[in-house]
């Protein structure tokens, strides 16, 4: 399965938007990889995993078609990952299409409530339907088969993390959230996944609980590896970064690559 990663940064953008920390000047200093937008990925032009303020921005960046993506996998309600108000301009005269297939929204509870809050499925003129899916809950969702995992990430919000089996692989799709609750892991024993995208929104520095930082980052590779969760091949990517945790892309890919992690920047492109 091929990923790209849309946008790469935590809630406020990676520089803020309305930030003058050095990190912050840095990024706007330097461009390129360290300019970060608010977090999404799409798997095989048709699959997408949350659906942030900046999609929008992401169409016109990478040219993609979103007319093709005919499955949304959100993982909870936080605005830099869900923006609703977007999915109604799938419908007409917003949006005219040669096919009517219904882009299929899935989520927890909070999410639905955001959803309906934006017009849900009744404004949608049938262009949207939402799915409200449960913990270590298998669904198929096209050629994919996704199960919801329990993160660690808001109280008072169910959060997932997703685990989805497509075209032969496995990705675990692993923000936001800390360290994992036990029951996922306990969950996790069957898989043996290809590919593991990990929460390294406080970049170098230590967090365990919502967030990851690097050094739980390394603590979560290697129980997957002494569990069989994962294996000496698999692809380990750190991803969703905030400026608080300081580094640059480059400084970062120093880092973080000795210890086998390739490191995210907006419109990369990964083969798992
Ligand atoms: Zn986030
Ligand atoms: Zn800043
Ligand atoms: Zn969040």
């Amino acid at each position: 399965m091929r990923v790209k990663f849309l946008g790469t940064a935590a809630a406020e953008g990676w520089p803020g938007l309305f930030c003058q920390c050095d990190a912050c000047r840095k990024a706007r200093e330097l461009g390129g990889k360290n300019i970060r937008t608010r977090s999404s990925c799409i798997i095989d032009d048709l699959y997408m995993i949350d659906f942030s303020a900046d999609t929008y921005y992401h169409v016109l960046r990478d040219h993609l078609d979103l007319s093709r993506v005919k499955h949304l996998f959100i993982t909870h309600s936080h605005e830099d990952h869900f923006y609703p108000q977007d999915l109604q301009m799938r419908k007409k005269p917003f949006a005219y299409f040669t096919s009517n297939d219904p882009l299929h929204v899935y989520g927890n509870d909070h999410v639905k409530e955001r959803f309906d809050q934006a017009g849900g499925e009744e404004k949608s003129d049938g262009t949207l339907r939402f799915h409200k899916v449960n913990p270590f809950e298998t669904f198929i969702a096209g050629d994919a088969e996704v199960t919801p995992l329990l993160a660690d990430h808001a109280p008072g919000e169910q959060c997932y993390i997703y685990a989805i089996k497509l075209n032969g692989k496995t990705l675990l799709y692993g923000h936001d959230t800390g360290y994992f609750p036990e029951q996922t892991w306990e969950y996790i024993k069957k898989y043996s996944f290809d590919g593991v995208i990990l929460d390294c929104t406080s970049g170098p520095q230590e967090s365990m609980r919502y967030h990851m930082g690097f050094p739980t980052v390394l603590k979560v590779k290697q129980r997957l590896l002494d569990e069989k969760i994962a294996r000496e091949n698999t692809i380990f990517i750190v991803n969703h970064f905030s400026h608080n945790g300081g580094l640059m892309h480059d400084e970062m890919v120093e880092a973080f690559s000795p210890y086998g992690f390739v490191v995210t920047y907006d419109g990369m492109e990964i083969e798992i």
